[in-house]
């Protein structure tokens, strides 16, 4: 009963609705932390799971073995991989799809990886027209590799102290 009546004062008071003004007032002259996106931008983790990319050693040889783990943890199947044995008994990839359109960003292919090949970059600004603009094949997987090699290390050597 005295929770009913306390009830009934709050409504006939409204003072919930001050409450929620005395909120708005508060924050009205406060510091604006709005973020003028694309010309500031928040800090990114070195975990960032963003566009994907296949890595290479110093050598320029293609570190991934086509050991197909990725693609057999990959939960979204967004993964295909064809591979054939080279002349030197090693074993390589023919081909190395993801479809983007597929992928949830869960980021296990680059943890099931032996060999630190497929890994997710801190790349969020890409995007497609069609459908066909995300199935991206091994030859732009490697492209996005070349490309950010450099902080994709540093991210790794970062992120290993945390493992
Ligand atoms: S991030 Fe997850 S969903 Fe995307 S390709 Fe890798 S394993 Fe598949
Ligand atoms: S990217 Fe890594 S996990 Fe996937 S097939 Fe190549 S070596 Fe295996």
């Amino acid at each position: 009963m005295a929770e009913k009546i306390r009830d009934f004062f709050k409504s006939f008071l409204l003072l919930e609705l001050l409450k929620g003004m005395a909120v708005t007032g508060r924050h009205l002259f406060s510091r604006k932390i709005t973020v003028q996106y694309p010309e500031e931008r928040t800090p990114q983790s070195p975990r960032f799971r963003g566009l994907h990319a296949l890595r290479r050693y110093p050598n320029g040889e293609e570190r991934c073995i086509a050991c197909k783990l990725c693609e057999a943890v990959c939960p979204a199947l967004a993964i295909t991989i064809e591979s054939e044995q080279r002349a030197d008994g090693t074993r390589r990839t023919t081909r190395y799809d993801i479809d983007l359109n597929k992928c949830i960003f869960c980021g296990f292919c680059e943890e099931s990886c032996p060999v630190d090949s497929i890994v997710e970059t801190r790349v969020l600004e890409y995007h497609g027209e069609k459908r066909s603009d995300l199935h991206y094949t091994k030859e732009m997987l490697l492209a996005v590799g070349d490309r950010y090699e450099a902080e994709i290390a540093r991210d790794r050597a970062s992120d290993a102290q945390y493992r």
